[in-house]
């Protein structure tokens, strides 16, 4: 099964680093004329020195003013994959307020405010277009230290069949992709502890963590239109663990 995106235009959130670098680049390889947004100039510059046909843009999107200047300064978009996120953990009796400000922050309200620039340039256009939100199987089962993490996914789920509903009727199709664990910097940080990691394995049938690749692959397919009837689907790539 060939996917092109040929004649589209993308946007990745968080494409510096581990997950949305590798979509941002497999998109760019797929025909997409994409840009990747991110935090830390350098992890741009070394993406574009990569992929030179790829538009850098440097923002924070935890910055709910800023990233709406930057958003829509960058024109109409037929795919959005909104991709960053931060993973602060700590005990649920030792979190900081501060902390729960800034999951949040990145994790569902600039996704929100991202979301609400792209898709009225899609529904103002009439094209349509596809927006895939990257959650986590956090945000259905419990793990320790994800107190502000999990409950962020959860919310970001909600919204995902919340615009599915708004946005199917003007041809904006909506899903979430949920990984398991994936050695990136945020899954090497919270993936650290044997003690957490043994039953984790152990509780997935096909027995390991995804690779990064995996995942693009899913963000791919519900991005294209060989998932043309897909709309507000929670897909997890998770080797099994939520089925367990
Ligand atoms: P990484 O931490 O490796 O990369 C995250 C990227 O997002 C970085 O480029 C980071 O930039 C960027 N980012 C974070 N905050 C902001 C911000 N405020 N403004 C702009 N860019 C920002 O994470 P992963 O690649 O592992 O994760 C990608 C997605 O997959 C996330 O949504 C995560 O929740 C999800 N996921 C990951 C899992 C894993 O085990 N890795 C498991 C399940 C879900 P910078 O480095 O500059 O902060």
């Amino acid at each position: 099964m060939e996917i092109r995106f040929d004649g589209k235009r993308a946007l990745v959130t968080g494409a510096g680093k581990g997950i949305g670098r590798d979509i941002a680049k497999a998109l760019h390889k797929c025909g997409a004329d994409t840009v990747a947004l991110s935090r830390t100039q350098a992890d741009l510059d070394s993406l574009k020195d990569e992929c030179p046909g790829i538009q850098i843009v440097t923002q924070d999107l935890s910055d709910w003013t800023g990233t709406r200047n930057t958003v829509s300064d960058l024109g109409n978009f037929d795919l959005l994959v909104n991709n960053a996120a931060v993973a602060r953990r700590a005990s649920f009796l030792e979190y900081q307020e501060k902390d729960i400000d800034i999951t949040f922050d990145t994790n569902f309200k600039a996704v929100f405010n991202v979301t609400q620039v792209i898709a009225r340039g899609m529904v103002e256009r009439g094209t349509g277009g596809a927006i895939v939100n990257i959650s986590s199987i956090a945000a259905t089962r419990a793990f320790n230290s994800a107190c502000a993490y999990a409950p962020s996914k959860a919310a970001l789920d909600s919204l995902t069949q919340v615009l599915a509903l708004e946005l199917g009727p003007k041809k904006v199709r909506v899903n979430s992709v949920l990984p398991t664990g994936v050695m990136t910097d945020m899954g090497r940080k919270g993936l650290s502890d044997p003690d957490m990691v043994k039953p984790f394995i152990a509780r997935t049938p096909l027995g390991r963590f995804a690779e990064v690749e995996e995942v693009t692959n899913a963000v791919l397919f519900l991005l294209s239109d060989k998932a043309a009837m897909i709309n507000g689907t929670m897909l997890p790539v998770d080797g099994g663990y939520l089925a367990n």
